[in-house]
């Protein structure tokens, strides 16, 4: 890999990166020959290339694998053997993914210039928006972004989510301070490893700079909502701060203390008053575009299992700028952006860069995974598995990568369609994560399939002055037959309360039948003829649960910055809590239709 190629910025990024999809066969093809070149002598893969390094030889010799199959070598390493087991290079770090396996995240082994590609793709991104949004120079960024504390691996490596890893990197830390990278969070309020305290600080700053703020956002949709959230709880305090120049004692981080004190020099009692009037003028309805009057847009990931916080936060911007969703990436590999990033953002497209890692392709032929569960290819014929540049548009596949960190023809578990090309590279929307989440029967429920049927049912709500806060799904096989349980959090969106029609059982049973309905047919087959699946059970919880039940799992080691409410709940501490946390329960009042 040509390092000085990575660092390019600008005019010339987005010139590089009409070269790379223009050559996307080539640049894929030169990929894999470096990575073999380098890592051939490693222990994983002479023993299938025997020495060899050619490309043809791999895509046939070498298998296709999930996590499981790899994790053996990766363990080895993190217990301290060489990293020539997987990787040519050494291996500086584990990533730990939002992927679990056997209830432990799943560790993915990084080398050093690793950080170099995952700059590269951060750097299009400005060059990328500059192109559509003007200006965004001319004021700051509001970016809310976390670390986590971490964990070294048994022989001490560091063990730790990627955004944590690049936020505490150089190439961070020690970014050019140009105009486009002029971001209104301290790098001390960022970098501090307690939660409350970070994202105290960091929206702080935000109010503060209210003004200058051009555009905002957070990793993921989740993670900027709950900031809001916090600070429907905590505006006053930081109202106060503000008016009296001095931060709350309840910052306790010395280099935060010492960063935000620069930033309240002087008791700002004009600033403070404007942030009081606004928060506390009943409706938050458009609080983001009130608080951030310059914002051009939101930008955050918004796809898959994101796109369900769509309307929160066309609420809470009063749908009046764009949400933007910029890049796709994981701990395994970064993998591409989006081109159009002012589409809707159910359209979003990514285009994967082809110098990322070496891209395949397992088809699904099954597409959206009605009846046969996307879980079921399990083995994967070598001769299957398709190229980058071969997929064909309107199909679907899961994605396979090789990196040169020593994974190889490795199953990420994503579910993506072909929307279209950009040269020669392909673009892809992103379907879901390759999983069945509910499962009673020969029914298989997957996690896109039940988004899109609670989408379904959200208008119900929505047509009440309601909207859906989060919601999380489990199999109750304690009943006979099981059924699906669903945990919603609703939150009521009207100004005026009395046109709000009380939240009545009619239409939670209405909205547990227009789930059924839009359910797969096996599922309607074991509900109405098998009667192997009993009716769908709605549970409502109380204001805040959600919230409540990422702290559990950030308790237990997720990240705050790669949290994502977990579709279905199999932890049984997860589950008492949320059944703590019931208010009503509501169920199908009748079996789905079903016609043979
Ligand atoms: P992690 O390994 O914890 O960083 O999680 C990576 C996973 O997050 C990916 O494999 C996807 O399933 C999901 N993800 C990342 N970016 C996006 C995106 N733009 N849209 C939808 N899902 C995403």
């Amino acid at each position: 890999m040509d390092g000085k190629k990575l660092e390019y910025k600008g005019e010339n990024a987005l010139r590089e990166l009409e070269r790379l999809t223009m050559n996307a066969r080539e640049v894929q093809e030169m990929i894999l020959k470096e990575i073999l070149t380098r890592n051939g002598a490693t222990e994983y893969l002479s023993k299938y290339m025997e020495g060899s390094t050619d490309v043809a030889e791999y895509k046939c010799r070498v298998p296709v694998i999930t996590y499981d199959e790899i994790q053996p070598y990766i363990q080895r390493i993190a217990n301290g053997e060489d990293s020539s087991i997987i990787s040519g290079y050494p291996i500086t770090e584990m990533l730990t993914s939002s992927g679990t396996s056997g209830g432990e995240p799943r560790l993915m082994p990084s080398i050093a210039e690793d950080i170099d590609r995952r700059t590269y793709l951060y750097n299009l991104i400005m060059p990328i928006m500059n192109q559509y949004i003007p200006g965004l120079d001319k004021g700051k960024a509001m970016y809310l972004l976390f670390v986590k504390a971490e964990t070294p691996t048994a022989c001490g490596m560091p063990a730790r989510p990627v955004l944590t890893s690049y936020y505490k990197g150089q190439h961070f830390r020690h970014r050019p301070r140009d105009p486009f990278n002029d971001y209104t969070s301290p790098d001390a309020a960022i970098l501090c490893p307690g939660s409350h305290q970070s994202m105290y600080c960091q929206l702080l700053a935000g109010l503060i700079h209210r003004h200058h703020v051009l555009r905002l956002g957070a990793v993921f949709a989740s993670a900027f909502l709950r900031s809001i959230s916090f600070l429907e709880c905590n505006w006053i305090d930081l109202a106060n701060d503000i008016r009296s120049g001095r931060l709350n004692s309840t910052i306790t981080d010395e280099e935060c203390r010492s960063a935000m004190s620069a930033l309240l020099a002087s008791p700002n009692p004009m600033l403070a008053d404007e942030i009081e009037s606004i928060c506390s003028n009943g409706s938050w309805k458009g609080i983001i575009c009130k608080l951030w009057p310059k914002a051009k847009y939101i930008e955050a990931v918004l796809t898959g299992s994101m796109a369900q916080y769509i309307p929160m936060l066309e609420y809470y911007s009063d749908a009046k700028i764009p949400l933007v969703c910029v890049m796709y990436a994981s701990s395994e590999c970064y993998f591409g952006v989006n081109l159009r990033p002012l589409c809707d953002p159910m359209e979003v497209s990514y285009t994967l860069l082809p110098n990322m890692g070496y891209f395949e392709f397992i088809p699904l032929e099954d597409g959206l995974g009605l009846g046969l569960g996307l879980d079921q290819v399990k083995e994967v014929e070598n001769d299957k598995v398709v190229g980058l540049v071969d997929v064909k548009i309107g199909c679907y596949y899961e994605l396979v990568v090789t990196t040169f960190a020593g994974l190889y023809r490795y199953r990420i578990g994503d579910v993506l369609q072909v929307s279209g090309f950009h040269n020669n590279a392909p673009q892809f929307r992103f379907i879901c994560r390759r999983n069945v989440v509910l499962s009673v029967d020969l029914d298989k429920t997957n996690e896109e399939d039940l988004h899109k049927s609670i989408t379904t049912s959200k208008k119900l709500l929505e047509a009440n002055n309601l909207i859906l806060v989060e919601y999380t799904s489990h199999t109750d096989t304690s009943t006979i037959p099981g059924h699906y349980v669903l945990f919603w959090e609703i939150k009521c969106t009207s100004d005026d309360t009395s046109q709000i029609i009380p939240l009545d059982d009619h239409l939670l049973q209405d909205c547990c039948i227009a789930i059924e309905e839009s359910l797969d047919y096996i599922y309607r087959r074991c509900r109405s003829n098998d009667k192997s699946v009993g009716p769908l059970e709605i549970r409502l919880v109380e204001a805040g649960t959600f919230e409540a039940l990422m702290d559990i799992f950030i308790s237990q080691g997720s990240s705050i910055n790669q949290y994502k409410t977990p579709r279905c709940i199999e932890s049984s501490v997860a589950l008492k809590f949320l059944n703590s946390k019931v208010r009503s329960c509501f169920f199908s009042p009748r079996d789905p239709t079903w016609n043979p």
